[in-house]
């Protein structure tokens, strides 16, 4: 039987998730949206509220919760902060790829502050030359005197200055087929966050570049096998990464209907609240259908993951649905509000800026329909 309930845990978490991001969250965002900067707060504040714990498991100092609760907790957020929402998930983009392939060593060493927020964490894959190709990596790796040193520049690398606990993807120097994934840490001689984006939206997530000059890293830092590096890394990015841009598309699509809504009951026209218009009411619908589509294809994935299956087809269909339509539901609330959609006092802007970030993030729409129609045509 399909059961498309939440489980009373569940329904306890989404409501401590919705009351955490109103009340420690939303005070922030000003700040955030002005500066381009601001984050440590809600970083601080995502940790004490074990936020990051949620997938790590108990022995590990986490809550042992799934991908269905991480989900709750990422939508909550970006109802309120995709900016918030986003470092969130790609701090947990950098822990899973540990809980997965980790050492006993790297695990009792990095879990337990990880869970509480003492150490957070990214994943650095994409380079300048081109993110959909992660196999055209240009950072190397060199074994020498039992470590290995790194060289190369990662950039669009969310969390860049906030992660002391990174998890870059590198290749062989001598083998441009042998890719290994690393653990680096902040205060690692060579290894440095340079450039700070600025981005049209999301704009208080922190988004930059690292620069690696003959980093060495001990050999004890290799994570996975030496050589499936591109495993540990894409396992990640194509379920921890794609769930958590379908988390920020979520919370992202339910504050645009939610504005959208509150506006047109308040909009007088013609003697009546244009909620009366039926073109405004069809705008209405298509969000909320959309919404709705996209919500059981993202905790159907997430309740895929959760059961011990593979997700990564699953949630390819999610992340490209719910992204499109929330750029959709960001286009259609802004247009309900007429000449308001475009003053920045209207957080509509916000959101039709904040909905441009959600497609490359995790593989662009177009790598999504790569990886779905390879699964139709299996
Ligand atoms: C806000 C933000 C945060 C990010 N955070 C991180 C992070 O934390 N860590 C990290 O490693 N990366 C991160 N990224 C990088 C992200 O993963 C890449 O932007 C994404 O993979 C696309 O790479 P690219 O930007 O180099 O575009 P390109 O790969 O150069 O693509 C350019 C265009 O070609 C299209 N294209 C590429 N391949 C195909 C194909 N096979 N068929 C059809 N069309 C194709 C793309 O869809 C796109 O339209 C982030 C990006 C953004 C915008």
């Amino acid at each position: 039987m399909i059961d498309f309930t939440f489980t009373e845990e569940q329904e306890l978490f989404q409501k401590a998730a919705r009351e955490f991001a109103e009340t420690k969250i939303a005070p922030h965002v000003p700040e955030m949206e002005e500066t381009g900067r601001g984050w440590d707060p809600v970083i601080k504040e995502l940790g004490e509220a074990e936020m990051m714990a949620i997938t790590i498991p108990e022995e590990n100092g986490g809550l042992g919760l799934g991908a269905v609760v991480r989900l709750i907790a990422l939508e909550e957020i970006a109802r309120i902060s995709v900016a918030t929402a986003m470092m969130m998930q790609v701090g947990g983009l950098g822990i899973d790829p540990i809980i997965l392939f980790g050492s006993e060593e790297q695990k009792e060493k990095y879990l337990p502050g990880l869970a509480s927020g003492e150490r957070f964490a990214t994943v650095a894959v994409t380079e300048p030359s081109g993110g959909s190709d992660p196999t055209g990596c240009h950072t190397t790796y060199k074994k020498q005197n039992g470590s290995y040193v790194l060289n190369g520049r990662k950039c669009f690398i969310t969390n860049s200055h906030i992660a002391d606990t990174q998890v870059v993807l590198a290749v062989d120097e001598d083998n441009h087929e042998a890719f290994s994934t690393f653990i680096l840490e902040t205060g690692m001689e060579g290894f440095e966050p340079t450039h700070i984006e600025h981005k049209v939206g999301m704009r208080g997530c922190n988004t930059g570049e690292i620069e690696l000059k003959n980093c060495e890293v001990p050999a004890e830092n290799l994570l996975g096998p030496e050589g499936k590096g591109m495993r540990v890394s894409m396992t990640a990015i194509s379920e921890t990464g794609r769930a958590g841009m379908i988390g920020c598309s979520l919370g992202l699509h339910t504050a645009c209907l939610e504005a959208a809504v509150k506006f047109a009951n308040e909009r007088i026209l013609y003697g009546k609240p244009i909620s009366r218009l039926q073109a405004q009411q069809f705008k209405i619908a298509d969000m909320k259908i959309e919404l709705e589509a996209g919500r059981l294809l993202g905790y159907r994935a997430a309740a895929t993951q959760d059961k011990g299956g593979r997700a990564g087809n699953e949630y390819a269909v999610a992340k490209y649905f719910t992204t499109e339509a929330a750029q959709r539901a960001a286009k259609m609330a802004a247009d309900i509000h007429g000449g308001y959609g475009c003053m920045e006092e209207f957080p509509v802007t916000r959101y039709l800026r904040d909905s441009f970030i959600l497609g490359p993030s995790a593989g662009t729409s177009d790598i999504m329909k790569v990886i779905v129609s390879r699964w139709a045509l299996s």
